[in-house]
């Protein structure tokens, strides 16, 4: 059902999320733009004046590996501030509260593990772009270190001692994801009963198989996102309310 107003939205999650002992949440774009980070992906977004960086032309020159740094620090002086909004700390307080095993993200912001969520329960389909990695032997790189080195080269992207090239430790587009989070992702979302998807459209690839997978599980399935999503007809609650409203009566004080 589509909830009718906000009241009924949060009264019916209430019900869903008491009567269940392991909730999911599975999370997009629309949990953090309130924390005024935009949707990349959405009509009129950054990607669309600027086309992201393909993964094979990233490995194919410094040229790319420099524009591509150049763009992230752009990016850190804009979002790098970005806090968790009301959608983070709710979820926090499931977490808290031990309703929830493990969340998935297709985000790369780091605002599920800066709003208390521990890094290993967190699982990031879209990699994290908070800190980089070396893409060879994958030491990490905190990204204040890769711009100081980037600006004292003359704006050249650093190599990693072993040689290997550097990069945001995120999942760009054409690069494999990865095996171990999708697999986790899966368990989790196979051994829930509630799964509650939070501003996604779940259009992209692999986004769009977990409601399926939870529901055939047997897990009842919920849907928060401003616009419908071709997996409303099979959800047992669909909120089309802000996200911040309609999770902020579960933050724990
Ligand atoms: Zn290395």
């Amino acid at each position: 059902m589509i909830a009718s107003d906000l009241d009924t939205a949060v009264n019916t999650l209430r019900d869903l999320i008491e009567g269940s002992d392991r909730i999911v949440p599975f999370t997009g774009a629309g949990i953090s733009t309130e924390c005024g980070i935009p949707d990349f992906r959405s009509p009129g977004g950054l990607w669309t004046e600027n086309r992201p960086i393909q993964f094979d032309d990233f490995l194919a020159s410094q040229e790319m590996r420099d524009e591509s740094w150049r763009r992230r620090f752009v990016m850190e002086d804009k979002f790098g501030g970005a806090r968790p909004g009301r959608g983070h700390r709710a979820l926090a307080s499931l977490y808290r509260a031990g309703k929830v095993p493990g969340l998935i993200t297709q985000n790369i912001d780091n605002l599920h593990q800066a709003s208390g969520i521990a890094a290993d329960d967190i699982v990031e389909l879209h990699g994290n772009t908070t800190y980089a990695t070396c893409l060879d032997c994958t030491k990490r790189y905190e990204l204040d270190w890769v711009h100081k080195t980037f600006e004292a080269n003359g704006e050249r992207a650093p190599d990693c001692e072993c040689g290997g090239y550097i990069k945001t430790a995120t999942v760009s587009f054409g690069q494999a994801m990865p095996a171990a989070a999708m697999e986790k992702a899966e368990q989790l979302t196979r051994d829930c009963d509630l799964f509650v998807s939070i501003g996604s459209s779940l259009v992209v690839w692999p986004a769009a198989g977990f409601p399926l997978m939870a529901k055939r599980n047997g897990a009842a399935l919920v849907i928060i996102n401003r616009e419908p999503t071709e997996f409303d007809e099979i959800a047992d609650l669909v909120v089309r309310n802000d996200i911040g409203d309609a999770l902020a009566p579960f933050i724990a004080h």
